[in-house]
């Protein structure tokens, strides 16, 4: 099947223009309109026809087209009601593609993907993009590699993410070790003890967790390691 390539300005603006749509900023909606980001994208993912790929917000179907093109079974999940119909018509004729009207952050992408591995490719919302992966590790879903675009103020970047099987530092409570990692990186340029104490806990306990935690409490956050953000984070559960 030979389609138009999406990934263009003038194709992209025809689309827009043909179904009517002023792009939302408020849903993060930036589209690609550069075929070689499309296929960096999917190169840096390694997409065959073997894999499930899961797409987080396909927009009009740019990346969406570039990585059905592989033949790999693809399941595109898209928030805006408007661009369901413009997805219907621009990714008319690929079989192998799936689309979901809903939030990503509500739906059970285990129940749509059931019983085996896939990869996540997405140039996300740059609203939600921290809230996004959060989400998709905390469920724990058998994710074999994250590829997606993101913004970094006016300039994007493309990263990568294999899934580890196992977590490498064993900790008490998953939740208060992202607590850790997000006082650290909030507070960055700042130590670690102010960042603890703006993340509410109390200075007599901070002083309390990094020296059961043998850090230094002049140690910027991000200077820890893995291991050190696992040990305060156990101090932790201690010091409440
Ligand atoms: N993938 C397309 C591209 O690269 O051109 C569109 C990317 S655009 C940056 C982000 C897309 O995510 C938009 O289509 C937007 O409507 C959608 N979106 C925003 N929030 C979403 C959510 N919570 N769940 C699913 N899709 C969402």
């Amino acid at each position: 099947m030979i389609k138009p390539c999406i990934a263009k300005k003038e194709v992209t603006t025809h689309i827009l223009k043909t179904f009517g749509i002023h792009t939302s900023k408020k849903l993060g909606q930036n589209f690609l309109i550069d075929e070689n980001v499309v296929q960096q994208i999917v190169e840096a993912a390694a997409i065959s026809a073997t894999d499930t790929v899961l797409e987080i917000g396909p927009g009009i179907g740019t990346l969406t087209q570039g990585v059905a093109e592989t033949q790999a079974e693809v399941v595109a999940v898209e928030l805006d009601q408007r661009l369901i119909t413009v997805l219907s018509k621009t990714l008319d004729g690929y079989d192998n593609v799936r689309v979901i009207h809903n939030d990503i952050l509500k739906l059970d992408i285990s129940a749509e993907i059931p019983n085996k591995t896939f990869k996540v490719v997405a140039n996300l919302p740059y609203y939600i993009t921290t809230p996004i992966i959060m989400n998709l590790l905390e469920h724990k879903l058998p994710i074999e590699l994250l590829v997606t675009m993101v913004q970094k103020a006016v300039e994007s970047a493309v990263i990568r993410c294999t899934v580890r099987k196992e977590p490498p530092v064993k900790v008490e409570s998953e939740k208060r070790f992202f607590r850790v990692v997000r006082a650290a990186f909030a507070q960055r340029r700042k130590t670690l003890a102010n960042g603890l104490k703006a993340a509410g806990i109390t200075a007599e306990n901070v002083n309390k967790i990094l020296e059961e935690a043998g850090i230094d409490s002049m140690r910027r956050g991000e200077t820890l390691s893995l291991d050190e953000f696992a040990l305060v984070s156990n101090a932790w559960e201690k010091y409440q």
